[in-house]
């Protein structure tokens, strides 16, 4: 029979199956189909196709909340078709986001003065949060600039070289300088005194992090305060402090409340946090909260009219869904504060244990710090045989997903393994994945040494620009042919891997 124009009806029969010709011919990948199909062929072509995904839950790569409660999803599928934007429809989803803004000012002590009032917004995630916090500073700083009768033209920030993507995404977008502190040898966060150092007339904040991403390390807030405010005194400048919280905001308030990271700093200006991290909410929703209204410039903030009643709205982006809002405010009311502690104290406890099963195998430099966000970051004591890619790669054979990576300038010669532990890491899944490290570990032992490589290049082991490589070399000088056969070996085992994200 030869294919007609529309659905024959007699398909309806056997749609659901997988002798429908549906699912036999293919569909144009990247071009839109001529004709519809059944919403079950559909359904099931992309199902199909989306099991060869990684599994959430076993992504160890990433902060983001991979498990929430039925009751939660509910409530999510439930809102699916609400535009959070607009508020005078949905008045009850805008009251659920300023009861949230509310509950997080105050676990970040935000002051409630009359004087000082916080202000604070849902985001997508912090990386809108902190596109936001930086067009504040940049706008303050400029206006500030411009009162004096100074030059306004090449602003500047400072950060750590740990700095997350979205840090330099907002330097490059909006045209600030990105001045970066070097890490060192055994020091993976930004130094307070080389910071505050790189400060000049033009800085429009010291960006701080609570979580580095590289090792979960909290950055010394206090006493980066207590440095930039004997700066500011000296210069009669006005630096502020920028924190951003994306992990660690979730986590310190719990478990670290002696910690000075926040509003109690009175430099400290501005603070993001994803929802979406250890707020325990699917991946799409931020905040970020400025210390007074005085820190957010009126000119930024648009004001619409919300049932007669004034609702200022700051976001990049105009519609987005409200579920991620609700699902929020759900985690916050059912889990209380103790839920929260609860569950950041277990997190602590599954990475202590996965830390300790690593140390006793005696390969591994522990990189990450107790008091943190809960993660291990750990590399190889003797990378020289087998390195952590190949650990990281060997690891996806048991359904692993454990990103392996190199630190920022100057510690780039350190290569990480990382495993976030978030809260559906259960202990049991943690001693698991210490085993098959194990495994991969004892694996890598019998197997021949990466700088054995060229013999395995030479007898066609491996594939063959290696071999390629390896001939040249041959021509070579030692140290040359070193250099070149690991440039071939790193781009092999880069071409190889499939991770390289870390988020
Ligand atoms: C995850 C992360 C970000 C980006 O946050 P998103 O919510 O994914 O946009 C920024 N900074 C730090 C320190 C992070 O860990």
């Amino acid at each position: 029979m030869a294919l007609s124009k529309t659905a024959p009806e007699t398909d309806v029969s056997i749609h659901s199956t997988f002798a429908s010709r549906y699912v036999r011919a293919s569909l144009p990948r990247f071009q839109i189909p001529e004709n519809s199909i059944p919403k079950e062929a559909a359904y099931q072509i992309i199902n199909d196709e989306l099991m060869l995904d990684g599994n959430p839950r076993l992504n160890l790569a990433s902060f983001v909340t991979t498990w929430m409660e039925p009751e939660c999803d509910k409530l999510i599928m439930a809102a699916i078709n609400k535009n959070y934007v607009d508020m005078d429809e949905y008045p009850v989803t805008t009251e659920l986001q300023n009861r949230c803004v509310n509950i997080i000012a105050r676990l970040f002590n935000a002051p409630l003065g009359e004087e000082e009032a916080a202000m604070g917004v849902g985001t997508v995630g912090s990386s809108e949060a902190i596109m936001l916090a930086g067009l504040a500073f940049k706008r303050k700083w400029q206006n500030r600039r411009k009162a004096e009768g100074k030059p306004y033209d090449r602003p500047n920030i400072v950060t750590g070289a740990n700095v997350q993507v979205c840090w330099e995404k907002f330097a490059r977008y909006f045209e600030v300088e990105l001045k970066e502190v070097k890490l060192r040898d055994g020091y993976y966060v930004m130094d307070p005194e080389k910071a505050v150092e790189m400060v000049d007339e033009n800085t429009i904040c010291v960006a701080a992090i609570l979580g580095s991403t590289l090792n979960g390390e909290f950055e010394d807030v206090k006493l980066l305060n207590d440095l930039l405010v004997r700066k500011n005194t000296l210069t009669g400048w006005d630096t502020p402090i920028h924190v951003d919280a994306a992990s660690g905001g979730f986590i310190a308030p719990f478990i670290y409340p002696e910690l000075e990271w926040d509003f109690r700093l009175p430099l400290v200006k501005s603070i993001n946090v994803s929802g979406h991290k250890y707020g325990l909410v699917y991946a799409g929703i931020g905040w970020v909260i400025w210390r007074s209204k005085a820190d957010l410039p009126d000119e930024l903030v648009f004001h619409i009219n919300y049932l007669g009643a004034d609702q200022p709205t700051f976001t990049l982006n105009f519609s987005k869904g409200s579920s991620q809002i609700i699902a929020q405010y759900y985690q916050l009311i059912r889990l209380g504060f103790k839920g929260y502690k609860c569950i950041m104290e277990n997190c602590r406890d599954n990475a202590m244990i996965l830390k300790q099963e690593l140390e006793k195998t005696g390969r591994f430099n522990i990189i990450s710090k107790d008091k943190g966000v809960p993660l291990v970051a750990f590399s190889l004591k003797d990378n020289s045989g087998h390195n952590e890619f190949e650990i990281s790669d060997m690891l996806r054979r048991f359904g692993w997903i454990v990103p392996a990576y190199t630190m920022p300038p100057d510690a780039q010669h350190v290569t990480v393994l990382r495993v976030v532990i978030r809260e559906d890491f259960s202990r049991t899944l943690a001693e698991r994945l210490a085993l098959d490290i194990e495994k991969v570990l004892h694996e890598l032992d019998s197997m021949p040494a990466r700088v054995n490589a060229k013999l395995a290049i030479a007898n066609g082991e491996v594939k063959s620009d290696l071999r390629h490589a390896a001939v040249a070399a041959a021509k070579k000088t030692a140290v040359e042919i070193e250099k070149e056969v690991t440039a071939a070996w790193k781009k092999f085992v880069l071409e190889s891997r499939k991770v390289n994200g870390v988020c």
